[in-house]
């Protein structure tokens, strides 16, 4: 029998933050069984697999069994939902189970996902299914093995509990890892309370845990938002060079850290188009592909409302220095975005920037009236960078119109190699996640396990994966996703 996992759990959010943080259990789980652990993770954060996978190890993984002087806390927040504020969210389904120290020093949640209702539940049954667990398992580690900040998953064990949806569904928790759950909604929660007190010590936790640099600035609390401010900048530029749509970037679903959070509606575009939309509920396309910018902007001024008490004690001048670091917002983000381009074309260190810039901006027109995958036309051009154009060009219908601007591209001797470390041969497609996610809760792993596989090294092109690298094919039709599943 494998040993019980040993992992000392801190409090120190709920010490720091009693306000914001209410002790809290899990449900009990009547039949927990590990559908997936990710050991790789589980080894940075000091914890043995083996112990894991034994039953202690599973009821750690479901919250039924929290080591000795831990404190579960469900936690407090606010947000913008679809542009209207809700004062009170929190965590409805969902549990801080504490702080570990991983074994760089850093300081790292566990939280669980689906482990019952809390007195943040509303209406919600604070469940949650086998395939939208598994799902966030799959995207986060694949946006995670893309480079980009998120936060991790560490396993998914179903619970052995029916969920009521349209239909019974087997339940799971996620057992998930961040840098913190600190939110923009956290501070807008903070700020309601009218707590100022209370906004302050939420800010220098946020700054000793993420921006520690602020704690030098001259105005420290301003420096916090600043780093806010250029961590998303930077996060939101990786998400739109791998064509990521988060679906519901509501501010409680955007952290402090610059982590991307709450895998709900989310998807990968295919064809290129700044319109694209795959949450059932976002009807009128506020977190499209292309709109993702703009709201991360405006996100981060209701960041900078919660926060205006804390910047200066005269209003007006505190509304000033907001909207002056606010503007940096746009040039931090653009020049993320065009340096990433850059190198998704391998254009050489030193090009012109205009002549750079020419080449993007007349290459994702040609993209979108094709209606041209994304990642497969940036994968392909690694090889029209060898000079084998054929698989890139096949991807259009207008010929004319690729051949005059790779013609112009390839003028510049594009590096191939440096393309192939930055555009991706595998993302989690659509199609083969719900094939996966499917057969999954019908109980076949195996589709889910060689679809991990390739989205966790997905530079690596890998004989007879093809499959895993094209779009899904046309009778797949139109990708729907839902929120809160
Ligand atoms: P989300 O859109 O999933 O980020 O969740 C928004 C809010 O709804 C959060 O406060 C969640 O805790 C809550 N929520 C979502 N689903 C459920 C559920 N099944 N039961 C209780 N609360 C939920
Ligand atoms: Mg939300
Ligand atoms: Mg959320």
């Amino acid at each position: 029998v494998a040993p019980p996992p040993t992992v000392t759990l801190d409090d120190r959010f709920a010490r720091e933050l009693a306000e914001l943080a209410l002790p809290w259990q899990a449900e009990e789980a009547p039949d927990p069984r590990l559908l997936v652990l990710n050991e790789p993770l589980a080894a940075e954060l000091g914890l043995d697999p083996t112990a894991l996978r034994g039953p202690d190890g599973v009821r750690l993984l479901v919250g039924n069994a929290v080591p000795a002087g831990a404190t579960p806390v469900a936690q407090a927040y606010a947000g913008h939902q679809f542009g209207g504020f809700v004062p009170r969210l929190g965590d409805g389904r969902a549990l801080l189970l504490g702080e570990v120290v991983d074994t760089e020093g850093r300081l790292r949640d566990l939280h669980l996902k689906g482990s019952g209702r809390t007195p943040f539940a509303r209406g919600g049954d604070g469940l949650a299914a086998v395939g939208p667990m598994l799902r966030e398992y799959v995207v986060s580690e694949a946006m995670h093995a893309l480079g980009i900040p998120t936060t991790r998953s560490l396993a998914v064990t179903a619970t052995g509990r029916p969920v009521r949806r349209e239909t019974l569904l087997p339940g799971a928790v996620l057992a998930r890892v961040a840098s913190s759950h600190l939110r923009v909604g956290s501070f807008q929660y903070a700020a309601v309370t009218g707590d100022v007190a209370l906004l302050r010590r939420l800010a220098d936790h946020a700054i000793a845990r993420h921006h520690r640099d602020a704690a030098e600035a001259e105005r420290p609390y301003l420096a916090l938002f600043e780093a806010v401010v250029a961590a998303q900048a930077a996060l939101v530029a990786r998400w739109m060079l791998v064509g990521f749509v988060h679906g519901v970037m509501n501010t409680d679903n955007m952290t402090i850290s610059g982590e991307t959070i709450d895998y709900g509606p989310c998807a990968f575009m295919e064809a290129y188009d700044p319109a694209t939309v795959y949450s059932s509920i976002d009807h009128g396309g506020r977190y499209a592909y292309g709109n993702q910018p703009v709201v991360a902007e405006w996100n981060l001024a209701r960041l900078a409302e919660a926060l205006l008490p804390l910047l200066h004690d005269d209003a007006e001048q505190a509304v000033a220095l907001a909207v002056e670091s606010l503007g940096t917002f746009r040039p931090q983000y653009d020049a993320a975005w065009s340096a990433g381009m850059r190198a998704k074309l391998g254009l050489p260190a030193g090009l012109d920037d205009a002549v750079a810039g020419s080449l993007v901006d007349d290459v994702l027109p040609l993209l979108r009236r094709d209606h041209v995958d994304h990642t497969s036309f940036f994968r392909a051009l690694g090889a029209a960078a060898r000079g084998d154009t054929d698989a890139a060009r096949n991807l259009f219908l207008d010929l004319a119109g690729f051949d005059g601007w790779a013609e112009r591209w390839r003028a510049l001797d594009p590096d191939a190699e440096a393309m192939d470390r930055v555009n991706p041969v595998y993302i989690p497609r659509n199609h083969l996640v719900e094939e996966a996610l499917e057969a999954a809760t019908g109980g076949d792993l195996a589709p889910l396990e060689r679809l991990l596989d390739v989205v966790t090294a997905p530079y690596a092109e890998r004989p007879g994966m093809d499959r895993y690298a094209a779009p899904a094919p046309r009778d797949f039709g139109a990708y729907r996703t839902f929120c809160g599943t």
